[in-house]
């Protein structure tokens, strides 16, 4: 384990009588302490509404508001704080793209690029934008080994293709995708690149200005962050030509009888009083993954892992749903165990303590293109040991005893 695991009080506890272990991180993740005093500290000492306030509590609140976007910034190597849109979670984030960037420059005609790796997230906002516009949605498919078909890809694209947009890391394989390349092939063909970086940020040193990306989205919550924050990073130049998300206080600088002014970005994409308290969380969060370092935390994920499937590939009755390589994958391993419903398996495993998925992870078609119903998930993150995958390796013995 990479942390000292009392900096997560929510761990102390057991269930079911047995130490919890929670490995449910692709979900969400838990929180430090340093983020749960943040929250604490915020409604005790600073709450105020933010850039309307003259006084001193709405300026230490503004400040430190403003300082959480530029550690966004730098966390992901943005160019300017002024290219993060804070939003509710990385679905907005999506929406909004969709919304704006869409409504602008999709018409009759024109293509979409998902892949097949897609969350209802970056799959369902393009599918009903194509729909309304009568454009034409594609979608990249795997190669055996769960990875994405690079040279179907390469198809693709084409001169109608207007936007990419693809998960960075898979939140049922755990694939990672090679998102430099997907985006200056895109490039090259003049279109945009959307990464959901829901999984990737969380899991891997982020570099928005060397992936070259229009727009890269993800959740605080999946990164030791509150729930109820999410990120929009967008280029300068493009998120100065789109139009607002929505309308209202704080967004505009001018209302007169006959026009507006809009605000300068990123705030003509905040309307109304954000989550003030939980983004000023979420820069604490940041600290604490910044302390550690993203390049220690990715070896962690690659040691789990590798740790994991050798355990979990003994048996002949467990399917493996990850790349073969395991530089390919992030921190997180889907399996089913044949003639067990996954949600067997994850009842199975809560009777011992440990917290996995099961479903269809909010990608269906995925699951379905896989010729499932259903998958079990075991997803890591940094408080996370080898002892855990141990203890995933006894209960899954159990199942394979129960299910004989
Ligand atoms: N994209 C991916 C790859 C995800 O894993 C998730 C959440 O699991 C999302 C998008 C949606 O994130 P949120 O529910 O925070 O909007």
């Amino acid at each position: 384990m990479l942390v000292d695991p009392k900096d997560f009080p929510i761990l102390k506890q057991k269930i079911n009588g047995k130490p919890l272990i929670y490995l449910d991180n692709a979900a969400t993740t838990q929180k430090p302490r340093k983020v749960i005093n943040a929250i604490s500290n915020f409604y005790t000492k600073s709450n105020a509404n933010i850039h309307r306030g003259i006084h001193s509590l709405s300026e230490k609140a503004t400040t430190a508001f403003e300082e959480s976007r530029a550690k966004v910034a730098a966390f992901i190597n943005a160019a300017s704080p002024k290219e993060i849109v804070f939003t509710k979670n990385t679905t907005e984030s999506i929406n909004l793209i969709a919304k704006t960037f869409g409504e602008l420059n999709i018409k009759a005609g024109d293509e979409i690029i998902v892949s097949a790796l897609e969350h209802h997230s970056n799959l369902l906002p393009w599918r009903m934008l194509a729909e309304k516009k009568k454009a034409v949605l594609r979608i990249i498919p795997l190669n055996s080994d769960f990875t994405l078909n690079m040279t179907e890809y390469a198809k693709l694209i084409s001169d109608k293709t207007r936007l990419v947009a693809i998960t960075g890391m898979s939140n049922v394989t755990g694939t990672l995708t090679p998102v430099k390349r997907i985006t200056s092939l895109a490039h090259k063909a003049g279109a945009k690149v959307l990464i959901d970086g829901a999984q990737y940020a969380a899991h891997i040193p982020t570099d928005v200005q060397s992936i070259d990306c229009d727009f890269f989205v993800f959740s605080a919550h999946k990164m030791l962050g509150p729930t109820g924050v999410g990120v929009l990073y967008a280029k300068k130049e493009i998120l100065e030509t789109l139009p607002p998300f929505l309308y209202g206080g704080d967004m505009v600088k001018s209302v007169q009888q006959d026009r507006i002014i809009l605000n300068d970005i990123p705030h003509k994409f905040e309307a109304g009083t954000p989550n003030i308290a939980d983004v000023i969380a979420f820069g604490s969060a940041i600290d604490y993954l910044s302390e550690i370092g993203m390049d220690r935390i990715r070896e962690h994920d690659l040691k789990l892992l590798k740790f994991a499937k050798e355990k979990f590939s003994k048996y002949k009755e467990v399917a493996l749903l990850c790349p073969k390589d395991l530089q390919k994958s992030g921190g997180t391993l889907s399996f089913t165990v044949k003639g067990v419903h996954p949600h067997d398996i994850a009842e199975i495993f809560n009777q011992e303590g440990i917290a996995i998925r099961a479903g269809y992870h909010c990608a269906e078609p995925l699951i379905r293109g896989l010729k499932l119903n259903s998958a079990a998930r075991m997803s890591f993150y940094i408080y996370n040991s080898l002892d855990n995958i141990k203890a995933a390796e006894k209960a899954l013995k159990k199942v394979l005893k129960i299910f004989k």
